[in-house]
């Protein structure tokens, strides 16, 4: 399948994974979990692909799993230099933990008292906890992001590529109420937790913008643009979405095309937040502007990249779900994309369950169903059937999702990594590998550098892994 959707940069997604667990059968005290989370994410680690040793470390397709603050199974995704990448390898992810998942589960289910764990690519739980989806992308040292106006452009964002969530009562921080066409869900569940534009430590603020500099790339060239606020999609679309509009904004800043002072929101977290209840909100702006909606702002930027995208299919349909997904904000109509946008769906799935159930939208059946909409398995999850049903769209087939467990993204270091670490294991040698980095330990040698995201040949790597791979 030849790549489609070209980037201008590096781009590589995080996906932080929410882990609960469940009794299989009736206990003499089942208001406690059977696992704790700790303890539940050690039960699926051992499980992993290459049955490493250490929860920490890189797949052959190039992308890195380990255990995040929190006992979050994290899966960081290779750097991809096209959208079409970009998607599988998220897909990839989800497909590698849910194998995993799995495995652990049909351990679980023969012990004593049996138990089911479950992985949620969600973003936040009902206590306040946040984790999700981090998105990176290689830019210029300079000139410098025009921060502010580009925090606006997520701020908005936010909304257009939220995964949806409906506030149970008891909730933190979901005081306020909707009055969207979306009502009772709000679009974004990362939004109402935001507490700062940008940060240095994230355990500390919720920001839209981790500014530690750590381009894991050659520092004196690049930067590494972390975003810590988006919402983890289950629908690929929604993520094309979400990548597509910012590299290709991030490309016109690096050319000098626009400054972004139209996007400088007096107050972004307010903004969002506002704009989470109802996108119609009006937003005030810095310098004097008169206020603006998060469709009046997503708008104001498509126009502008609208002259700069490539011309590719995969681009032209992503940038034709971003018009229709602001036009569905603007109008409160979200029927022309029920199917692709993660908030759209979920509210089609709420409705729809909640018609039937006795105590409507407060009903547990659309609680459960909130949920395993999160779910990555197979069998306790809903994506998949989703997917069959036509009710989620599916930009990634099952053989491209496939492919990306074991392949890495064309033409990025990451076909280099991976090729590496698949030799490595074959050969049964010890390694060292980082973003930028591989080492062989056994027997040792000289560490290579790989400090460009988008060279996919190394001579001396080449002459090592060939080494490797000769019998
Ligand atoms: P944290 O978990 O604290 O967020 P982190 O973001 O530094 O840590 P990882 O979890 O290892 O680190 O994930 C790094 C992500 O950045 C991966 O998705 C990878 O593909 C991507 N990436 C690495 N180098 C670059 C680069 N130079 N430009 C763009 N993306 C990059
Ligand atoms: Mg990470
Ligand atoms: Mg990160």
């Amino acid at each position: 399948m030849s790549p489609a959707g070209p980037l201008t940069r590096a781009c590589g997604i995080e996906t932080e994974y929410g882990v609960a667990s469940a009794h299989l059968a009736r206990v003499p005290d089942d208001s406690a979990p059977p696992l704790a989370a700790e303890a539940a994410v050690n039960e699926i680690f051992r499980h992993t692909p290459q049955r490493h040793r250490s929860a920490h470390h890189f797949l052959a397709n190039g992308s890195r799993l380990y255990v995040d603050i929190g006992s979050h199974p994290e899966y960081a995704g290779a750097e991809c230099r096209y959208l079409s990448d970009v998607l599988a390898q998220d897909r990839a992810g989800d497909a590698i933990l849910a194998d995993m998942l799995a495995t652990a589960n049909a351990d679980l289910a023969t012990r004593e008292p049996a138990a089911r764990i479950h992985l949620l690519k969600s973003n936040a739980d009902a206590h306040g906890n946040t984790f999700g989806c981090h998105e990176n992308y290689q830019i210029r040292r300079s000139p410098e992001l025009p921060t502010a106006g580009f925090v606006g452009f997520l701020a908005a964002r936010q909304i257009l590529t939220g995964a949806g969530l409906l506030p149970f009562p008891g909730e933190v921080a979901h005081t306020e109420r909707p009055t969207s066409a979306l009502a009772p869900l709000l679009f974004s569940a990362r939004a109402p937790f935001m507490t700062a534009p940008t940060s240095a430590d994230p355990t500390r603020g919720r920001a839209f913008i981790n500014t530690r500099d750590e381009p894991h790339a050659d520092k004196t060239r690049w930067r590494r643009l972390h975003i810590i606020a988006g919402d983890a999609a289950r629908c690929e679309a929604t993520t094309a979405v979400k990548v597509l509009l910012a590299d290709a904004l991030l490309a016109l800043i690096e050319a000098g095309g626009w400054d972004l002072v139209e996007c400088e929101l007096a107050d972004p977290i307010a903004a969002t937040r506002a704009w989470n209840l109802d996108p119609n909100s009006p937003a005030e702006r810095t310098g004097g502007r008169s206020p603006i909606t998060c469709p009046e702002l997503l708008t104001l930027v498509c126009d502008r990249i609208a002259p700069t995208l490539p011309d590719d299919p995969l681009t032209a349909r992503t940038f034709d779900l971003a018009r229709r997904g602001i036009a569905a904000l603007e109008s409160g109509d979200y029927s022309s994309v029920q199917t692709e946008l993660d908030w759209a769906i979920k509210a089609t799935l709420a409705r729809h369950v909640a018609a039937s159930a006795p105590e409507g939208y407060a009903d547990p059946r659309v609680l459960r169903t909130m949920l395993a909409f999160h779910d990555i398995s197979d069998t306790t999850g809903l994506a998949a059937g989703l997917r069959r049903a036509g009710l989620m769209a599916s930009w990634v087939s099952p053989e491209e999702v496939a492919a990306a467990r074991t392949t890495p993204p064309t033409g990025t270091r990451a076909r280099i990594r991976g090729a590496f670490v698949a030799a490595c294991a074959a050969a049964g040698r010890s390694a060292s590998v980082g973003w930028a980095h591989i080492r062989l330990d056994s027997p040792p040698r000289p560490q290579i550098d790989l400090p460009d995201p988008l060279s996919d040949d190394d001579a001396q790597a080449a002459a090592l892994i060939a080494e490797l791979t000769e019998r």
